[in-house]
């Protein structure tokens, strides 16, 4: 990834995507104006953080960004496979909408979601312009909401798979994923016996590689241009908040993209 710094903020872009067809920024924590376990370039609103630092911060993502504020679209993520498509911004006052996956083919339209270890993939199909973003937890990684997003935007817009790119955001890697039992009986109920090369044993310790089964379900669906960031968001808290390694009192850093 390309990393940028920009009035305290840093932010990242995968190499892959083209500059010219579209905006897009993988925020880290720094440059903020949340404190404690929040700091300091929380997104999130509903995690304990003080709504007033919550606010300053998306308002100096935006300007960063380079986009108003009021261009945003975003969702409550509840870790399912549902993927809205956005005409436009979302009103103020309009509730968040529950969903997973969210895409748009107007460039007045500025999507943004809220990570904390959950895997983040960033779409591009330069053919038919249409950029999105999918959050991609275990849950939705089980329920191959990759997969869901690429026959989404096929339904809507046209797009083919093999057009499309995609670049996997900073989330907790393989090595660092501890999960139990009962998620390993998931997958392998969900999807056979081919599961479990995206599960390790260590000591006494499961392992999950979010990473590695978000690529297979990608590829299965047709993709064939996919950038991984490989930072893992629990080895480096110093740039990116962690839900796992920081025990759940921690903020979300954000994924914005926009067409041009
Ligand atoms: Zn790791």
């Amino acid at each position: 990834m390309r990393q940028f710094q920009q009035e305290g903020l840093i932010y990242y872009k995968f190499d892959s995507f083209d500059d010219d067809a579209l905006d897009h920024a993988i925020f880290s924590r720094k440059g903020g104006s949340s404190k404690g376990p929040y700091a300091s370039l929380n997104l999130g609103g509903t995690n304990g953080d003080d709504p007033s630092a919550v606010l300053a911060n998306h308002k100096k993502l935006f300007k960063v960004f380079g986009r108003p504020y009021s261009s945003r679209f975003d969702v409550w993520q509840v870790h399912g496979k549902t993927i809205l498509f956005s005409e436009a911004p979302r009103p103020p006052e309009r509730k968040h909408p529950p969903a997973d996956g969210i895409f748009t083919d107007k460039p007045e339209v500025t999507l943004i979601m809220r990570f904390a270890d959950c895997v983040p993939l960033l779409f591009h199909d330069p053919a038919r312009k249409v950029v999105g973003i999918v959050h991609a937890g275990w849950q939705g990684t089980l329920l191959c909401i990759g997969a869901e997003a690429v026959s989404a935007i096929h339904q809507r817009y046209g797009s083919l798979a093999s057009d499309l790119r995609v670049g996997l955001g900073p989330s907790i890697c393989g090595k660092c994923y501890q999960v139990g039992q009962e998620v390993r009986q998931q997958f392998l109920k969900a999807w056979g016996a081919e599961a479990d090369q995206f599960f390790a044993t260590r000591g006494s310790g499961l392992y999950l590689d979010l990473w590695g089964a978000n690529e297979y379900v990608l590829r299965q669906a047709g993709v064939q241009q996919i950038e991984n960031s490989g930072f893992c968001s629990a080895e480096n808290l110093d740039a990116w908040y962690s839900y796992r390694k920081e025990k759940g009192i921690t903020g979300r850093f954000a994924v914005v993209i926009a067409l041009k």
